[in-house]
């Protein structure tokens, strides 16, 4: 049976990068999404904004002033998850209980003056801007002995719980390996071991060859919907060079960078005409001073919507009790992704 036949009925799928399955249940939408948009009015945000906690000059928590930046602004989150002063314990009975200490920093990177922007709606100058300070604060959290992984994110939208619309990301610093990327590093040192390529380096001449879940690309990046996609709109950006981290990007890979996460956010803001919320973030290599040639650098769209800007996907029941399950196949979801008009609706309106 070749894989369209296959992919016509109910089958599993694999993740090579973390060795978990995902259902896909394709008869359940035979006509999933007629191309109707259900469209939100843009929130009328105000590009400053007296009462918040992000912008230029303003208070924040503990009596801390903003300054008054003009590019991209980092500081140690008020409210951090994780300190750098913990102090080391452990504590074990009977292999049971077990608990450890864990040091760390969370730092918050605001991405732009300006409160009313999105990463789709700022200059490329601009995003240059952020790519330069995740750059830096991978570099500089990742020199501290006491941290093995820096874990740059961002939360978009409300749905996602993120408390606050001024554009911004955290990024997140401990002393151990977080699940997803003790998992992907697995997966990928066995890769490297027998291949002596990294996972990801084979897996994009794959899809670059069969282009039906590329959703766009650019001389260094190519973004897609990943064969073992979760999500209805799950994406992965991966970089065309095998490099383990951000900071192995030249300048031009960093213009790229800037460019592909403009194409991306714009393509999912226009797929409902909203501002589309997701959790993203970079996955790469840990910080111990070790050499991971067999990492590649790669970061993940997670967007929760499913059929409209008020519509989203629901992981209950079946995803929480046994596995994931999806109903758009990944290939209809890159296509959708594919024929979204490729400038943002706000900047040339339909
Ligand atoms: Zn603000
Ligand atoms: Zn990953």
């Amino acid at each position: 049976m070749n894989f369209s036949d296959l992919a016509s009925h109910p089958h599993r799928r694999l993740n090579p990068l973390t060795g978990e399955w995902v259902l896909v249940s394709p008869q359940r939408t035979q006509r999933p999404w007629q191309g109707q948009v259900e469209s939100v009015p843009p929130e009328a945000t105000l590009a400053y904004d007296p009462t918040c906690y992000l912008c230029p000059g303003n208070p924040r928590a503990q009596s801390k002033t903003n300054p008054r930046y003009t590019g991209t602004f980092v500081f140690d989150n008020d409210f951090a998850a994780l300190k750098p002063d913990t102090p080391e314990a452990e504590f074990q009975e009977h292999g049971l209980l077990i608990a450890r200490s864990e040091a760390g920093r969370c730092r918050v990177l605001c991405f732009s003056p300006r409160h009313d922007l999105t990463m789709a709606r700022m200059s490329l100058p601009e995003l240059r801007l952020v790519v330069d300070a995740w750059v830096r604060e991978f570099e500089e959290l990742g020199a501290d002995p006491r941290i093995a992984a820096v874990q740059i994110f961002e939360n978009r939208g409300a749905i996602m719980g993120s408390s606050n619309a001024h554009p911004h990301g955290q990024i997140w610093a401990n002393e151990t390996l977080p699940n997803e990327l003790s998992k992907e590093l697995d997966a990928s040192r066995s890769h490297f071991k027998i291949h002596g390529t990294t996972l990801l380096h084979d897996y994009l001449q794959l899809e670059v060859q069969k282009q039906e879940r590329v959703v766009c690309t650019n001389d260094h990046f190519v973004l897609l919907v990943p064969f073992w996609a979760v999500w209805p709109f799950e994406t992965l950006l991966i970089s065309r060079r095998s490099v383990s981290s951000l900071s192995e990007l030249h300048d031009e890979e960093r213009s790229a960078l800037a460019d592909i996460l403009r194409q991306a956010t714009t393509r999912y803001d226009n797929l409902f005409r909203t501002s589309f919320p997701y959790t993203m973030g970079f996955h790469q290599r840990p910080t111990d001073g070790g050499k991971y040639p067999e990492f590649h650098l790669h970061a993940h769209f997670y967007p929760p919507l499913l059929r409209s800007a008020t519509v989203k996907k629901f992981m209950v029941g079946y995803e929480m009790l046994a596995m994931p399950q999806r109903d758009i196949t990944a290939e209809v979801a890159a296509e959708y992704l594919r024929n979204v008009p490729p400038k943002h609706h706000l900047d040339s309106p339909l």
